[in-house]
């Protein structure tokens, strides 16, 4: 008999585990022993469960790369005794951490699933004890002693995606979240369908790296029609930058002017990363497509493909971090590293 599976919930804070403050009617985070008391229904689940929680939860919105190292860290410290982790993560920006922690966990061999909610646990029409449970559930699948997912990923209104695919897309909806350029890993109905064609299957059991340096100079900038040379030269003389992502229009097109091509040709030669993801929700950057981006692709800005902005981002800290030398830094950001590009 296959014994049950060990899953570490991991408690950040977020929606799902937050009150109403009584003077300000503002929602905050409180205690997750109390978020657990709200859920009964996790004794049911036939595996073993503990949990951790951030020593003062947060809204997403304050994440930042020291709390991904914090995560990574729990995760490290109990590798070897779980056999799979649930983070429980504000959504606002939880496409981020999933998409920080895919590069961060290198060799990574069971699954970390993300999921949260937008409405509290105590919430009458809440969303959260379903996107909680399905995300333990998956969690706990394994086939023959080997947990069938092995990589990071989140879980929202009954759809797992690649965590590092994924984009935060509404506000309001249960539905926050979408991976327009990866199908779904699984869907939840009757039955948990897993889509086998896309999950990562990992042949060698390497030993998990845990990667901890970030690197913080780097900045996102979205192209807009009427962007002045002053406000573009500006950003890229910000003291000590290493590297940009130019969200650029359509396929990756940009302005064809010269002082444009000049500022980034120049801040290539310096030593900067540059490179070209696209503002569409949808599809991919591919320069030399049109005009307007065959001089980009010639002055050596980088090609973002498919990739989101969220993982875009985090890549190049992750990069960045890793001190990866500038002869090679192009090659390696255009090659998939963890499934987050075609
Ligand atoms: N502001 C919340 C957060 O990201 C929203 C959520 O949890 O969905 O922490």
């Amino acid at each position: 008999m296959q014994s049950k599976a060990n899953i570490l919930l991991i408690y950040t804070g977020g929606t799902i585990g937050m009150m109403k403050d009584f003077e300000t009617g503002a929602l905050k985070a409180f205690n997750f022993s109390k978020l657990l008391q709200k859920i009964p229904e996790l004794k049911q689940l036939d595996c073993n469960i503990k949990t951790i929680s951030f020593e003062k939860p947060i809204d997403s919105s304050n994440s930042n790369p020291d709390k991904w190292v914090t995560i990574a860290t729990i995760i490290e410290d109990n590798y070897t005794h779980f056999d799979g982790f649930v983070v429980l993560h504000g959504s606002d920006t939880m496409s981020y951490s999933a998409s920080a922690l895919s590069f961060m966990l290198e060799n990574l061999n069971k699954p970390v699933v993300f999921t949260g909610s937008q409405l509290p646990i105590g919430d009458l029409r809440t969303d959260a004890k379903e996107n909680l449970i399905t995300a333990i559930q998956i969690a706990s699948l394994q086939h023959r002693g080997k947990p069938i997912i092995q990589e990071v990923c989140l879980y929202f209104e009954y759809k797992l995606y690649r965590g590092n695919r994924t984009t935060k897309i509404n506000a309001e909806h249960f539905n926050a979240f979408a991976s327009p350029n990866f199908p779904p890993l699984a869907e939840s109905g009757v039955h948990l369908n897993i889509n086998p064609n896309t999950v990562l299957q990992k042949t060698a059991n390497k030993k998990l790296v845990v990667h901890k340096h970030l690197n913080g100079d780097v900045v996102i900038i979205k192209m807009f029609p009427g962007i002045t040379e002053l406000v573009l030269s500006s950003i890229i003389a910000i003291p000590n930058l290493k590297g940009i992502i130019l969200e650029t229009y359509g396929s990756g097109n940009a302005p064809s002017e010269e002082w444009f091509i000049q500022i980034l040709k120049k801040a290539i030669k310096s030593g900067l990363h540059i490179i070209n993801v696209t503002q569409c929700s949808g599809g991919s950057v591919n320069m030399g497509q049109y005009e307007t981006s065959t001089q980009l692709k010639k002055i050596g800005v980088i090609s973002g493909k498919d990739i989101t902005t969220e993982a875009a981002i985090t890549k190049l800290m992750y990069l960045l971090g890793q001190n990866v030398a500038s002869s090679v830094f192009k090659t390696i950001f255009e090659t998939s590293l963890r499934g987050e590009m075609q």
